[in-house]
């Protein structure tokens, strides 16, 4: 059975390299992310090309993400590269600072009204939460404190407020002008950080219409106060990205894993898609093989219903990027196999507004409870595709699109196996017939199994599916 969950990698200098990038397509990676918080426009414009140019030589689909910046607040650089901050010293985040003249006493911010947002007695994170800063005074564009959790500091650190409330807004003017890279390179998902508000999404989507793009919409949730208006965020994005990272160092680790089980419920329910990411194989970044408790993360997060586990350093600045895609590989097929990622009563009390999707959900209910050995879903947009994943199910769902953006799309779907399919073969020799030749074709099939079928009388009009058909591999009056 082929691997369900699907495989994000980001991609960096480790992967620049040809032959890394086909040992990750051959270890099979299903979407690339490109990070624009690292790297200029051409770097990422030669990067999809490359990884397009690549999958297409390996008879593979694979969809590309632009992930966009957004407000990350940093401190400057040191005078020397970094300093060892002291446990009960006072440090001072001065925005008046020059850039690259910090010390041990003090270094420079790259948002200047950090001192709007805090006040004393409040925490700041330094570096993902390895250091911590307790605020004793605000005094113009110094932010005095006290260093609670010490350790190296080196340039350009992240910093986050515990509990949340940074004023920052989601779009920068660099993600502005980000995003016209991204519809440049023909994006299939725009992944916004640090969004707060549902109008951030929607801003988002207006300004990558605007330049032209297509790309579905990803909301990155990492931001403390995301979580109060969590469905509304939902609702306007079309895939949510549990960003741990920053969200574990603004709500605190020990909330995070109630969050990202919740938040993976949530968006399967409300019909978006789910990427759990960071830090899933941190230690393959040097190591051959990754600890268990990697293996117990990737595997829960599997079991949980995520549709994608995405890879950072592991596979951007990795020793080793095949070998991590291999090994995440593995693990997601091991997880794949218990019941629990099989089985589903998601929406069996609910009336379905459209007939497209009442197909879908019927398809999928006689799927799980009867003798069918893959589903074949033609389709425009791949809106069927999308209703069938959001059950759990152990059949195969191949999405048969003549449309190569729909395909690509489709490749962050779990269960979904997006498949070029050329209408116009199916409208001589029938449908049916077409669509059971490319499945046997790709070995998904054989003689004497049922395939369940889905289509539209009227093939070429979005959401038209209105029609399952159950048939038998072999049967001479296939139409
Ligand atoms: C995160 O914070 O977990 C995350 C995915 O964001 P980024 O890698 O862009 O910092």
């Amino acid at each position: 059975m082929p691997r369900r969950t699907k495989i994000l990698a980001t991609l960096g200098p480790a992967t620049d390299d040809p032959a890394v990038l086909d040992q990750i397509l051959e270890a099979g990676v299903d979407v690339v992310r490109l990070n624009f918080s690292h790297g200029d426009a051409e770097d990422h414009i030669k990067r999809a090309e490359n990884v397009r140019n690549r999958a297409a030589a390996h008879g593979r689909q694979v969809g590309v993400l632009a992930d966009l910046q957004g407000p990350k607040i940093r401190i400057q650089r040191f005078v020397d590269g970094g300093v060892d901050l002291i446990e009960g010293a006072a440090f001072v985040l001065d925005s008046a600072l020059d850039v690259n003249a910090g010390t041990e006493e003090c270094v420079g911010v790259t948002y200047a009204t950090l001192v709007n947002d805090v006040k004393r007695g409040d925490t700041l994170l330094l570096d993902d939460g390895r250091l911590t800063l307790w605020v004793d005074s605000v005094e113009g564009t110094q932010i005095r404190t006290k260093v609670v959790i010490g350790g190296k500091l080196t340039n350009s650190k992240g910093i986050n407020l515990q509990g949340g409330g940074l004023s920052a807004a989601a779009l920068t003017d660099k993600d502005r002008k980000d995003v016209i890279t991204a519809a440049k390179i023909k994006a299939d998902y725009l992944a916004v950080s640090f969004p707060r508000t549902a109008q951030d999404i929607h801003e988002a989507r207006a300004l990558l219409r605007a330049a032209g793009g297509h790309g579905a919409i990803v909301a990155k949730i990492e931001r403390a106060e995301a979580l109060n208006c969590i469905d509304e965020i939902i609702e306007a994005s079309d895939s949510v990205m549990i960003a741990r990272g920053d969200l574990g160092v603004e709500i605190g680790d020990a909330e995070l894993p109630g969050v990202q089980k919740d938040l993976i419920a949530r968006a399967r329910s409300a019909n978006r898609t789910v990427i759990t990411a960071t830090q899933m194989m941190e230690s393959m970044i040097d190591s051959a093989m990754p600890t268990r408790a990697e293996v117990f993360d990737v595997a829960n997060a599997v079991m949980d219903g995520t549709d994608a586990v995405m890879l950072s350093a592991e596979t951007a600045t990795g020793k080793n990027p095949g070998a991590v895609i291999a090994a995440v590989n593995r693990v997601c097929l091991g997880a794949e196999t218990q019941r629990s990622a099989m089985r589903s009563t998601h929406r069996i009390d609910s009336r379905f507004e459209q007939v497209d999707e009442s197909i879908a959900m019927a398809a999928m209910y006689i799927a799980n409870h009867s003798g069918i050995k893959a589903i074949a879903a033609l389709t425009e947009s791949g809106s069927t595709a999308l209703w069938m994943s959001r059950i759990s199910s152990g059949i195969p769902i191949y999405a048969l699109s003549p449309h190569i953006n729909t395909r690509r799309l489709m490749t962050l779907y779990r269960g979904v196996y997006p498949t070029s399919f050329d209408m116009s073969a199916g409208e001589s020799h029938g449908m049916n017939r077409e669509a059971v030749d490319e499945l046997v074709r790709r070995g998904a099939v054989r003689n004497g199994d049922l395939v369940l079928i889905t289509k539209g009388d009227r093939m070429g009009l979005m959401g038209g599916t209105n029609a399952m058909t159950i048939v038998r591999v072999g049967e001479e009056e296939l139409k």
